[in-house]
């Protein structure tokens, strides 16, 4: 029996690399709270993203979170429900209402034709989600919001690194959330970023990642705790030099795929975007007509110990926890729905070798 092949493997530095890279917290024995990893890893993100503003947080989830706590923001959000959890839940969260729009069978992101209609007069912003390294439809989105006066954020938990004509994924709208996670491919263990346009809000989500404590005795916000701590920023700082081999090394593996699974009837790959440099983040397989369905390849992997991912499945519209609430209907969405149920996201990561390819592509065409 070969070994299991998770879906993925999160990216390591040396470590040797990683303990030189944080000797210098246990001389200063200052763990946490802003320290120098945490101001040396975001100001290294500022030049790497090309972002005017960046701050580091806890994870993806709670710089969503805080965001949409820190620009105010009260009333319905159109977003997608072709997503990670995380997206809906932090605008139900904050109390804000989702209004979910059908996405592309393309690029599975939203469909900039469809948001007008759902726009209404409590409609406050729009919260597209990047999927699997491609991007939104930027320029249609900025029209639509600049029209209606609302606010974008986007999820761009899967596009760190992406850039579309040599323009950052990071500023695009009027901000975007980043996640690194151990999973993601930049990853600081547990991690996440938010690049922003209005330098204002610097202040205000530095108060919210800290209790709203601007001073030893002054509380001027309700803040909760999302701080990035001093070794999880190490860890950004060295996978930082290695993020560009590594995404040369997935875009080999997206090939191989792209070679071995291109053409063949009923399996349908995620389209290269024009001027778009991915990141290779996720190899998202649709079956839809092919002689096996989804879940059948996703078992047959199984047995032969390759862990595919059906993500994402299922759609947040149809989360249990969400049953009977008005507007949380799957068949409302019915591109998102049918994607959801014949896509499986293959394995991915850095360091998967060539034949592993090959031999997870004969079990599926097999
Ligand atoms: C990973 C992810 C998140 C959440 O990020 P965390 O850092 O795990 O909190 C949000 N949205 C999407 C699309 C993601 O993939």
């Amino acid at each position: 029996m070969s070994e299991t092949i998770n879906v993925t493997r999160s990216s390591l530095p040396g470590f040797e690399e990683y303990c030189s890279e944080i000797r210098s917290i246990w001389d200063s024995h200052w763990l946490t709270n802003m320290g120098d990893k945490h101001q040396q890893l975001e100001s290294e993100l500022k030049k790497y993203l090309g972002a005017a503003n960046v701050a580091l947080l806890t994870n993806g989830h709670l710089a969503l979170e805080n965001v949409i706590e820190a620009m105010e923001l009260k009333g319905e959000i159109i977003t997608s429900p072709f997503t990670f959890a995380s997206t809906t839940h932090a605008i139900v969260r904050c109390g804000c209402t989702p209004v979910f729009c059908d996405i592309n069978p393309e690029d599975y992101t939203i469909d900039p034709a469809k948001i007008e209609a759902l726009i209404s007069d409590k409609t406050v912003a729009i919260l597209p989600i990047h999927v699997y390294g491609n991007l939104c439809d930027v320029d249609a989105i900025d029209r639509i919001a600049k029209k209606h006066g609302l606010k974008v954020i986007y999820d761009a938990a899967h596009a760190f690194g992406v850039t579309k004509n040599g323009v950052s994924s990071a500023v695009f709208g009027d901000a975007a959330m980043f996640s690194f996670h151990a999973t993601k491919v930049f990853n600081t263990i547990e991690g996440g970023a938010l690049c922003f346009r209005d330098e204002t809000l610097n202040q205000r989500i530095k108060d919210l990642k800290n209790f709203g404590i601007q001073g030893p005795e002054d509380v001027k916000y309700v803040g909760g705790n999302a701080k990035m701590n001093e070794f999880c920023a190490a860890m950004g700082l060295c996978n930082l030099r290695h993020l560009e081999v590594w995404i040369e090394q997935r875009k080999t593996v997206d090939e191989r795929y792209r070679e071995r699974l291109g053409g063949v009837p009923g399996i349908r790959l995620n389209a290269p975007q024009k001027g778009v440099r991915s990141n290779y983040a996720y190899f998202p397989v649709v079956f839809d007509g092919y002689k096996y369905t989804r879940d059948e390849v996703f078992d047959r992997l199984g047995g032969h110990g390759v862990i595919a991912r059906k993500y994402f499945y299922p759609i947040t519209n149809s989360f249990e926890c969400y049953r009977g609430r008005p507007g949380f209907d799957p068949d409302s969405t019915p591109v998102a729905k049918h994607i959801a149920e014949c896509v499986l996201t293959l394995p991915l990561y850095p360091d998967l070798s060539l034949a592993e390819v090959d031999r997870i592509c004969d079990i599926i065409l097999g």
